[in-house]
């Protein structure tokens, strides 16, 4: 059997579909088979390893892995080892941040000193910490952080959050943050067959695009020439345009750009305030 790359990716949770969603927009056909360890990319000599996201710094660190996807809080909390983030992925966004009941005073980290914080990230924590030179009592657990400050565990938590519903239900508020994390992608120290270099190359150049694409637009127009300083500057992440003329008409011109960032409604009516006219904006499904 020939050498296969693999990546490993989070088995279900909350990072699992996006991963293999990524996977499968760089153009890598993955087969969910009856094995739900290990998912085969059939146009490309790659294996997903399906596993628990803790282990993946692991088996990326000893060769088990070529590459990972994982939050970076969980890369930050093991520290990083042999490992190397390669890129953000744009997706699993969220912070960890500090939490504290509803009505308690705080102004600062200088305001845990002293406290019981409860977390599942210790070692992050810890280092959050000493950065403010706060000693404070770091409360360990696995899960259901959030209910700590009701049972008298703990005054304080320190959690990832994405949108807030769960400390609000459980009656806390977030403080200040700690750390900001998305799902990354990380590489060992080295691609253990020498033969799959490319591969991993391909790998790499593929999810940048798939990345740099996300959320990219194509923005078409027609301006007058002597708006388009004022046009440059509303489009939104877009380098220097391409500026082309309109047949039969000197004073007006095309405008095409590829804008990185989000194009809003209210961009267009910018748009169209500044003198341009027949605006399109299209996806862009690839990029490189
Ligand atoms: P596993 O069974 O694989 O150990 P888990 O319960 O540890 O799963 P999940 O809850 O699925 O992990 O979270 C995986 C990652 O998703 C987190 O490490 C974090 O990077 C990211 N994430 C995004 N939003 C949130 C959130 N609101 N709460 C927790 N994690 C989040
Ligand atoms: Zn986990």
């Amino acid at each position: 059997m020939s050498a296969r790359l693999r990546i490993a990716v989070q088995r279900g949770g909350r990072l699992g579909t996006k991963s293999l969603e990524l996977v499968e927009s760089a153009g890598f056909r993955v087969m969910r088979g009856a094995n739900d360890l290990l998912y085969r990319v059939e146009n490309a000599p790659i294996d997903l390893l399906c596993v628990r996201d803790d282990d993946i710094p692991t088996f990326v660190e000893d060769g088990v892995a070529d590459f990972g996807i994982v939050g970076r809080n969980v890369l930050e909390e093991r520290g990083v080892g042999g490992l190397t983030e390669v890129m953000p992925l744009g997706f699993g966004r969220c912070d960890m941040k500090i939490a504290v009941p509803a009505g308690r005073a705080y102004s600062g980290a200088e305001s845990l000193r002293g406290l019981r914080i409860a977390t599942t990230y210790p070692r992050t924590l810890s280092r959050f910490l000493e950065r403010a030179g706060v000693e404070a009592e770091i409360v360990s657990m696995r899960g259901a952080v959030e209910v700590a400050p009701r049972l008298k565990l703990a005054q304080a938590i320190c959690d990832l959050v994405s949108t807030g519903a769960t400390l609000e239900a459980n009656g806390l508020v977030a403080v200040d943050t700690v750390m900001r994390s998305e799902a990354v992608l990380i590489r060992g120290a080295r691609i253990a067959d020498a033969e799959l270099a490319h591969v991993a190359e391909s790998i790499v150049q593929r999810f940048r695009g798939v990345a740099a694409s996300q959320g990219a637009k194509y923005v078409m127009m027609n301006a007058p020439k002597a708006s388009l300083p004022e046009i440059s500057r509303i489009l939104p992440g877009a380098g220097a345009p391409t500026v082309t003329p309109l047949a039969g008409n000197d004073d007006a011109v095309a405008v095409h750009a590829v804008c990185q960032e989000s194009v809003f409604w209210e961009t267009l009516e910018a748009l169209r305030a500044a003198g341009a006219s027949a605006i399109l904006v299209l996806p862009i499904e690839k990029m490189m």
